[in-house]
């Protein structure tokens, strides 16, 4: 019996999927302990855009460690912090006009959510807030109860309250008017819907299934939040950092949520750092009021500040990620194309792209097929029905088109076919 059977609970769930064990890792790679190399087509389920151990991040880690840098300062000022907020402001917020003021909350997502519902709760005195179907928002209290996905809201154990789920954009095809439908049940007194404080929101809903929020839509839900008097929350956790091809997944919609969460790629090189983006005339906080021993990690501010100025300075890796997203795409296409709507289609935008297939069972012998040749990749979706590519956006396009060959031949062997691309 491994050490893991013995000690681990049994809440753990990637490895079961992944049944062997991991010892070095470095850019789209890991590798196991008896020296197998697979292709990271997971990337720490978004947290690793920029690879693993990226050297520029990692020696700037090192040489601020060897320099005896603060390592835990609890929220006090640290240069470490200085240099991120103010990179965060250079090199993100102001080249976009945005302005926000920065909540360092406890290093997960979950905890960035709590901290945004919270706020939007105490800066409106309602409670209600609407989430949608099929949003992921980690799995807290307070987030789990925005979550739309039973397995998750289940394990609370509790009843969960305070949302209201509304239908998410495409939810009932892209030929219903949801945001109408929403604005009908907020405008009726007797709908049963209570004013919300907030609306929290994927642009792409990653864990959801990759349903893709179009750009009409987020603008009609700013707008309705406004009308209502309720906030506007973007979770960008998971779509941010460049997943979708820009820094903030919004940036083509030309919204301004009043509220954006961050957190898995934000330090990029997966250390945990989370933060809440907030307008600043809703800094209604109190010193301490929403607190936590880990708020701000000081090695996170130093690999993050580092991969804002290493990537973000300018537009050539907007343009990478264009280029990769196209090569993802095209071989979606063929599959979706070759298999018909029936059995697949493409789902996502940007490097957050999937195949969605009839079934959770389909998805899961694909990855597992895939696996066996070395390619680390998962499932999302509703049913799990989605066949998710996560790969890091700084992947070479021929570790790319390696990934994407692995995951054409599973999908080939599961359909008794051979999928080839065109070109
Ligand atoms: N929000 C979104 C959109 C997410 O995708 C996730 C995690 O996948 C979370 C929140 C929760 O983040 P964490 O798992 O770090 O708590």
């Amino acid at each position: 019996m491994s050490i893991f059977t013995e000690m681990e609970s049994n809440v753990q769930c990637y490895a079961n999927s992944f049944p062997v064990t991991f010892n070095r890792a470095q850019g789209a790679h890991l590798y196991t302990d008896t020296g197998e190399q697979y292709l990271d087509f997971l990337a720490g389920a978004g947290s690793l855009n920029y690879g693993h151990n990226h050297p520029e991040l990692k020696k700037a880690l090192v040489d601020y460690i060897m320099e005896d840098g603060v390592t835990h300062g609890l929220d006090m000022h640290t240069q470490a912090k200085a240099e991120f907020l103010s990179t965060l402001q250079s090199v993100i917020l102001k080249p976009r006009s945005l302005s926000y003021k920065a909540q360092f909350t406890g290093p997960t997502g979950a905890n960035a959510v709590e901290a945004a519902l919270k706020l939007a709760r105490k800066v409106t005195g309602r409670t209600n807030i609407i989430s949608f179907t099929n949003g992921f928002h980690g799995v807290t209290l307070g987030a789990v109860a925005a979550t739309g996905n039973q397995h998750h809201r289940g394990g609370a154990s509790i009843p969960l309250s305070g949302v209201t789920r509304m239908p998410y954009c495409g939810y009932y095809g892209y030929n219903a008017d949801t945001i109408k439908m929403i604005d009908k049940q907020l405008s009726d007194p007797s709908s049963g819907v209570d004013a919300p404080a907030a609306f929290i929101v994927e642009t792409v809903q990653g864990e959801g299934g990759l349903n893709v929020a179009t750009n009409e839509w987020l603008q009609g839900l700013q707008a309705l939040a406004k009308k209502h008097g309720a906030l506007l929350i973007v979770d960008d956790i998971q779509a941010g950092c460049g997943r979708t091809g820009t820094f903030f997944s919004f940036e083509e919609s030309g919204i301004q949520p009043d509220i954006i969460t961050l957190s898995k790629s934000l330090s990029g090189f997966g250390l945990p750092l989370a933060i809440v983006l907030l307008k600043p005339e809703l800094d209604e906080w109190a010193p301490g009021e929403h607190n936590g021993t880990f708020r701000g990690n000081n090695h996170a501010f130093i690999t993050a500040a580092t991969a804002l100025k290493e990537y973000w300075s300018d537009t050539q890796f907007e343009k990478e990620i264009a280029e990769k997203a196209s090569i993802v795409r095209e071989y979606f296409q063929t599959v979706a194309d070759e298999l018909g709507v029936t059995h697949a289609r493409v789902k996502g935008r940007g490097m957050m792209q999937g195949i969605e297939f009839r079934n959770g069972e389909i998805a899961d012998r694909i990855t597992a097929k895939a696996f066996k040749n070395n390619l680390v990749i998962e499932t999302a979706g509703n049913q799990g029905q989605i066949v998710k590519c996560f790969c890091p956006l700084t992947i070479s396009k021929t570790d790319l088109k390696q990934g994407l060959d692995i995951l054409l031949s599973a999908i080939s062997a599961e359909f008794n076919t051979e999928l080839k691309l065109a070109s």
